[in-house]
C-alpha cells in the first residue's frame, strides 16, 4: 500500500503551463477604469516589473521557470501527493482518492509558489520594496518569506480586523521581516479619508488594496503584489498540477475528477490547469471542478461582465463572474474566498463549459473537514474543506453507483492559524449563510460597467 508518491528535486519541473495558449475563446483584454478602451502593458508598469507584465499578456503554452527559482522551489517542492485510503474506507466507496499538500510550504499554503517568483522578477529589475494587502494573512507571510530571500523590504497593508483576529500572523510577517500596518492607516490618502469618516473602521480588502496600490505608485523604487487572480499567478501556481501529474502517473492512474476550493482561482488553476492541457492535448475528459463558498457564490450565481479587482474601483475592469465589487460576503471562516469576482481565465473557461463550479455551506465543509482531520491526520485550511467535502461528495456518489472513479483535490494549506474557526464550529456556533437572488441582483444593479456580448 503506497499512501505517499514523492518526486526528487531534479523532477521539479521545468516550465509553467500557460492554459491561455490551448483556449479556443482567449480570455477579453482588460479595460482602462476610466475610458474603458483596452489596457496596454505601460499602465502596469508603475505596478508590476516589465516580466510579470509580459508573463500577464502571454500567449506562449510553456514559460521556463528560472533556475534560481527552481533552486528555491526546493526548500519544500516537489511536494507529496498522497492516496487517501483512509477516508476511502471511512466512506466506505470504491473511489480512489488522491490529494496534493501544499501546507508543506514554510508559509503553510500554496502561496509561496508565486510568491518565490514575484519577487525575484523585482528584484531583477531592481526593486527595492514591494507593498501589498492581506486579508486572513496567507498570502502576506509568503511575500514577506520571498522578499526577504531577495532582500527586498516588504510592507503588508493587513486588514484591521484581521491584524487585531490573527496577532500570530502578524508575528510570523515579522520574523520574516516585513513590516505590517493595520489598514486603513494615516500613511496613504486612502487610508486617512477612510479615517475621516471612520476612526474606528474595522478596514476591508478593498481599503488595503487601496493604501498598497498607492504607495507602490508613488514611488520609484517600490512596487506592488497580488496573490491571486491575475493571470501570471495562476501561471506560478500550474507547477502543482504539473508535479501532480507525474506523481498520478508514477501511482499508474489518471484522475477522472480534479477538485480544489476557489477564492480567486489561483490554487484551482495550479493544480487543474495541467490536466485541463491533457484535455485540449489528448482528448481526455477530466473533469475539473472550482468549489465556492455559498456565501460568495460569483460562480455558481453570479454574472459575466467586466468589473473592478478591488472594492475602491481603482484597478483596471475584469472580464470575469462577479457579484459586483461592492459585494460584502458574509463573515465565513474561509476569509480566502471572500473575494467578489474571479480571474479572466477562469471566466472565460467557465462560460465556454470547460470547467465546472460548485458550492457548499460551511457547516458541510468543516464537518468535511473534521472527517479528513480524523482520518488522514492533517487538519486542513477552512478554504480547503471546500474542495473536501465535494470530493467526498462524488466519492459517496461512487458508493451509490458502485462505479470506481479516481479523485484528486487540492489540499491547498493547513488550519494551524485557523483553529479558532474549528472551534467555532465544534461549538456549534457557525452558521450556514444562504444569499438571496434578490441580494445578488441588487449588488450586480450598482454596476455601470461593461457586459460583453
Ligand atoms: C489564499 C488562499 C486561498 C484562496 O485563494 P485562491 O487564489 O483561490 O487559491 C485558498 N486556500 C488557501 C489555503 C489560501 O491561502
Amino acid at each position: 500500500m503506497q499512501r505517499k508518491i514523492l518526486l526528487n528535486e531534479n523532477e521539479i519541473p521545468e516550465s509553467w503551463y500557460n492554459v491561455v495558449a490551448d483556449m479556443p475563446n482567449k480570455p477579453l483584454p482588460p479595460l482602462h477604469p476610466g475610458t474603458k478602451e483596452p489596457i496596454g502593458p505601460d499602465m502596469l508598469a508603475p505596478l508590476f516589473p516589465m516580466e510579470l507584465i509580459k508573463q500577464e499578456v502571454s500567449q506562449e503554452k510553456w514559460v521556463g521557470i528560472p533556475e534560481e527559482v527552481r533552486d528555491l522551489y526546493k526548500l519544500w517542492r516537489p511536494t507529496p501527493l498522497y492516496r487517501a485510503y483512509n477516508l476511502e474506507k471511512a466512506l466506505d466507496t470504491p473511489a480512489k482518492i488522491y490529494y496534493k499538500y501544499e501546507g508543506v510550504s514554510p508559509a503553510g499554503s500554496h502561496k509561496p509558489n508565486t510568491a518565490i517568483p514575484q519577487a525575484y522578477y523585482n528584484a531583477k529589475e531592481g526593486v527595492k520594496r514591494i507593498t501589498t494587502e492581506t486579508g486572513a494573512g496567507q498570502w502576506g507571510t509568503a511575500l514577506s518569506f520571498a522578499c526577504e530571500l531577495f532582500g527586498i523590504d516588504c510592507e503588508v497593508f493587513m486588514v484591521k480586523v484581521s491584524y487585531e483576529q490573527k496577532p500570530y500572523r502578524k508575528m510570523v510577517m515579522n520574523t520574516y521581516g516585513a513590516k505590517v500596518h493595520p489598514s486603513p492607516t494615516n500613511l496613504t490618502n486612502a487610508g486617512r479619508s477612510i479615517l475621516a469618516q471612520d476612526p474606528n473602521s474595522p478596514g476591508s480588502l478593498g481599503i488595503a488594496i487601496s493604501e498598497a496600490v498607492e504607495v507602490a505608485a508613488s514611488d520609484d523604487n517600490t512596487k506592488y503584489a497580488l496573490g491571486s487572480v491575475l493571470n501570471h499567478v495562476l501561471l506560478h501556481q500550474t507547477v502543482i498540477g504539473l508535479e501532480a501529474i507525474k506523481q498520478m502517473e508514477k501511482a499508474g492512474d489518471m484522475p477522472d475528477i480534479v477538485i480544489a476550493p476557489f477564492g480567486g482561482g489561483s490554487n484551482f488553476a495550479g493544480i487543474s490547469f495541467p490536466f485541463l492541457r491533457l484535455n485540449f492535448d489528448e482528448g481526455k475528459k477530466i473533469r475539473c471542478i472550482a468549489v465556492e463558498p455559498a456565501s460568495c457564490p460569483k460562480l455558481t450565481r453570479g454574472q459575466f461582465r467586466y468589473d473592478f479587482g478591488d472594492s475602491v474601483g481603482m484597478t483596471p475592469l475584469i472580464p470575469m463572474y462577479t457579484l459586483g465589487h461592492n459585494f460584502v460576503p458574509s463573515p465565513i471562516h474561509a476569509g480566502g474566498l471572500r473575494y467578489h469576482g474571479a480571474g479572466a481565465i477562469v471566466s472565460q473557461l467557465l462560460k465556454d463549459g470547460l470547467i465546472e463550479a460548485q458550492s457548499q455551506q460551511q457547516n458541510r465543509c468543516f464537518e468535511a473537514g473534521l472527517q479528513f482531520a480524523r482520518t488522514e491526520g492533517i487538519i486542513p485550511a477552512p478554504e480547503a474543506t471546500h474542495g473536501i467535502a465535494t470530493a467526498i461528495d462524488e466519492a459517496l456518489k461512487c458508493r451509490e453507483s458502485g462505479e470506481s472513479k479516481t479523485i484528486l483535490f487540492n489540499l491547498c494549506g493547513h488550519a494551524h492559524f485557523d483553529m479558532a474557526a474549528y472551534e467555532a464550529y465544534l461549538s456549534g456556533k457557525l452558521v450556514d449563510q444562504e444569499i438571496t437572488s434578490e441580494e445578488i441582483a441588487a449588488s450586480l444593479a450598482t454596476l455601470d460597467t461593461p457586459v460583453p456580448a
